[in-house]
C-alpha cells in the first residue's frame, strides 16, 4: 500500500484527506491519504522519505521552509513555494505547486480565457503569489493589490510585466479588468469583502481563494453585479486533482473528488 499525506500546522479540519481517498477507492489505487503536524519542515520530509511516503502535500506554516529540502521544478522555485512533493524512486524529492494549476484550471473549467486578458489580485502572500504566476503563464497582464503596498512591489518585482497597489487603487485597476482573485484571508469565516461592491461590474470573472464560506460575500456581490464566479472549492479541487496525476500517473476522478469535497464543505 502506497502512504501520501499532507503536513502544515493546524491540519485537523483538512478536506484532502476525503478528497484524495475518493479518488483512490475511485480508481481501485491501493493507497491511504494521512495528516501530520511536524514541527519542522526539512526534519519532516527527511522522515517520511526515509518512511516510503510516496507524495506529500505541504500547507501553512510549510510552504516556503520545504523548498529549501527539495528539488523544485520551475514554477515551484518562481512562486517560492512548495505545496505537492512526490518522492520518486531514491532521487531527491522532487517540490511542486499545484495551486497555481488550481487557479488555472479553475478558470479553465468556467470557460474564462485569461490570455490577452487583464487579471487583478487582491494580496500578496503564498496563495497570491501562485495565483500571479498562473495567471501570466497564461497569457494575462497581471495587476497586484495589497494591503501591504511593499509586499504587492516585491511579488510584482518576480511576475513579468506586474504592477503593484494598493487596495485604494482597486475601483480603478477593475474598471477595465476581466478577471479577478481574491487571494487574501479576507472572507474566511465572515461577512466582509476585500473589494468594494461599487468596484465590481458584469464583465468580470471572480475567483474568491477563500472557500469557508463556499459563498463569500464577495461572490454573492459579484453575482448581483452579473460577473462570472468561481468559488475557492474549485481551486481546492484542481490543486488536488493536480498532486494525484502527478503522483500517481492516473487522470482524476474529477467529478467524484468534487462531490465528496463540497459535501463536506
Ligand atoms: P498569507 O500568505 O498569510 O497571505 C494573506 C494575505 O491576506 C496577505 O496579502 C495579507 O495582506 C492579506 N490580508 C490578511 N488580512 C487582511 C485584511 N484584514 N485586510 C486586507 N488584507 C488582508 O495567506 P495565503 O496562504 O496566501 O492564503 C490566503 C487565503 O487563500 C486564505 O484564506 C487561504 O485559505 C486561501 N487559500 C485557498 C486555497 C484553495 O485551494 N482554495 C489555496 C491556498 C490558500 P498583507 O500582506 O498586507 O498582510
Amino acid at each position: 500500500m502506497d502512504v501520501y499525506g499532507l503536513m502544515g500546522n493546524p491540519v485537523g479540519h483538512s478536506l484532502s484527506p476525503p478528497m484524495h481517498e475518493a479518488a483512490y477507492d475511485e480508481l481501485d489505487v491501493d493507497a491511504r491519504y494521512v495528516t501530520f503536524e511536524p514541527d519542522d519542515a526539512g526534519a519532516a520530509i527527511e522522515a517520511a522519505r526515509t518512511l516510503g511516503v510516496r507524495g506529500l502535500n505541504v500547507t501553512i506554516p510549510f510552504k516556503e521552509d520545504a523548498l529549501a529540502h527539495v528539488e523544485p521544478d520551475d514554477l515551484a522555485a518562481r512562486i517560492s513555494a512548495v505545496n505537492t512533493i512526490d518522492f520518486r524512486d531514491d532521487a531527491a524529492p522532487t517540490g511542486h505547486n499545484t495551486d497555481a494549476e488550481g487557479v488555472r484550471r479553475s478558470f479553465e473549467r468556467h470557460d474564462v480565457a485569461l490570455d490577452g486578458r487583464t487579471a487583478v489580485v487582491v494580496g500578496a502572500g503564498g496563495a497570491a503569489r501562485a495565483a500571479a504566476f498562473a495567471l501570466s503563464d497564461a497569457g494575462a497582464t497581471v495587476r497586484i493589490a495589497n494591503r501591504t503596498v511593499s509586499r504587492a512591489q516585491s511579488l510584482a518585482d518576480d511576475v513579468p510585466g506586474a504592477t503593484a497597489d494598493g487596495l485604494d487603487a482597486l475601483a480603478d485597476l477593475l474598471a477595465d479588468a476581466d478577471a479577478l482573485v481574491n487571494a487574501t484571508s479576507v472572507g474566511m469565516e465572515e461577512d466582509r469583502s476585500p473589494v468594494p461592491k461599487g468596484a465590481l461590474h458584469g464583465d468580470l470573472a471572480v475567483l474568491d481563494a477563500v472557500y469557508r464560506p463556499v459563498e463569500t460575500r464577495l461572490l454573492r456581490e459579484a453575482a448581483e453585479c452579473g460577473a462570472t464566479t468561481i468559488d475557492g472549492a474549485w481551486m481546492l479541487l484542481y490543486q488536488g486533482v493536480a498532486a494525484f496525476e502527478l503522483w500517481t500517473g492516473q487522470s482524476a476522478p474529477v467529478e467524484r473528488m468534487n462531490a465528496v469535497l463540497r459535501r463536506r464543505l
